[in-house]
């Protein structure tokens, strides 16, 4: 027997860039100049919270930290530093780091640490979302409830790691100063990919009035808000309406099936055939979403989904007043709806109306428009 080597507990943290080789593939010298900033700030982070730098490898950098609240600060505070928001176009092309934080034992050798703990760390760190970071339940355990919002991403399996470990994600809001329409294109931009043959309990369930349509959710939803536009106002009968946001792969009708109606050129609407119930919004233009949008009053827990802002707000009824502080968006104003109404060929917003029977008959019947 081997006598073993000295151990020590810490926290470790792992940075790797999400799709470094695509980026370098688009702008090899942007790519390079933001990766190469990236690491600064980093580095600097690192160091201002008592952590250390073990080594930097390509895109990524390996640190240990004497605590996990000093190692998930740095993480914030440098996730927040690389935050820049000019344009859509930026969120998808910028150098985004995705961070794992673990804490385990590891061994001091040569220069470097070496241990399980740093191989779950570097795991975890590839199930985060780019531009923010993912825990294990260790850290999670010592973090103390209540300082950040995390989101619990269940147990996974990683690769040459024995045992399944739970993971935590923070809450993008974290990081986004408050609930926004530009936080809801992040997250949809990002919506974590889960491993399929993972199977997820469902988190919420909802229904149509009269049940013969029935669905179930298994990931944490994208966003939720309040929606004042003429076209929503007048498929749904009400003066609002309130939607929450989910990955297209993350609902599952469990009990018959919506009937769809194209409500726009951009959007189709599904609805219970049977009782009439509005359930869920579709949008096909540009091309189909990854996500689908939930009538959040079909939810069973409709109490769980607070707006965190308001769209459309151009068609907001004079005598329908609601008073909160939350941001406040015309569709004009919405580079999702834009881009949306542009590739529909109507950039003009006096031309986005809802579809008359006729209208809407012929678009579904063209299998160009068809998404
Ligand atoms: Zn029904
Ligand atoms: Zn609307």
């Amino acid at each position: 027997m081997s006598k073993h080597l000295p151990r020590k507990l810490t926290a470790i943290l792992y940075a790797d860039v999400a799709g470094y080789s695509r980026l370098t593939g688009q702008d090899e010298d942007r790519t390079h100049q933001q990766l190469s900033d990236g690491l600064n700030i980093l580095t600097e982070t690192i160091s201002a919270h008592g952590g250390s730098k073990v080594h930097e490898a390509g895109d990524a950098i390996l640190a240990e930290f004497p605590s996990v609240t000093a190692a998930v600060d740095a993480a914030i505070e440098s996730q927040k530093s690389m935050i820049i928001w000019p344009a859509q176009e930026a969120v998808i092309e910028q150098v985004r780091f995705r961070i794992g934080i673990h804490i385990g034992e590891v061994i001091h050798d040569r220069g470097d640490i070496y241990g399980d703990g740093v191989n779950i760390a570097a795991r975890i760190q590839e199930i985060a979302l780019p531009g923010s970071f993912c825990i294990s339940s260790a850290v999670y355990e010592q973090l103390g409830r209540g300082k950040y919002n995390f989101d619990d991403l269940g147990y996974h399996n990683f690769k040459n790691i024995e045992r399944p470990v739970q993971v935590y994600q923070l809450r993008y809001s974290e990081l986004l100063e408050a609930g926004s329409e530009q936080n809801f294109e992040a997250r949809v931009h990002d919506q974590p990919l889960f491993d399929d043959t993972f199977e997820m309990p469902p988190i919420t369930t909802g229904r149509c009035a009269c049940g013969s349509v029935k669905f179930e959710i298994t990931q944490q939803s994208l966003g939720t808000a309040y929606c004042h536009c003429r076209i929503c106002q007048r498929s749904i009968g009400a003066p609002v309406i309130v939607w929450t946001a989910f990955p297209i792969d993350a609902v599952k009708f469990t009990h018959g099936q919506p009937k769809f109606y194209r409500m726009s050129q951009i959007a189709e609407q599904g609805f219970c055939e049977n009782c009439g119930s509005s359930l869920i919004w579709r949008r096909l233009k540009p091309g189909p979403a990854n996500y689908l949008v939930i009538i959040t009053t079909s939810l069973d827990n409709p109490e769980d989904y607070a707006p965190s802002w308001h769209g459309g707000v151009e068609s907001q009824l004079p005598w329908f007043k609601i008073h909160d502080d939350l941001p406040r968006t015309r569709s004009d104003e919405s580079p999702m709806l834009k881009s949306a109404w542009e590739s529909a060929g109507l950039p003009d917003p006096n031309d986005w109306n809802e579809l008359e029977y006729e209208q809407a008959a012929l678009l579904d019947n063209d299998p160009e428009l068809k998404g």
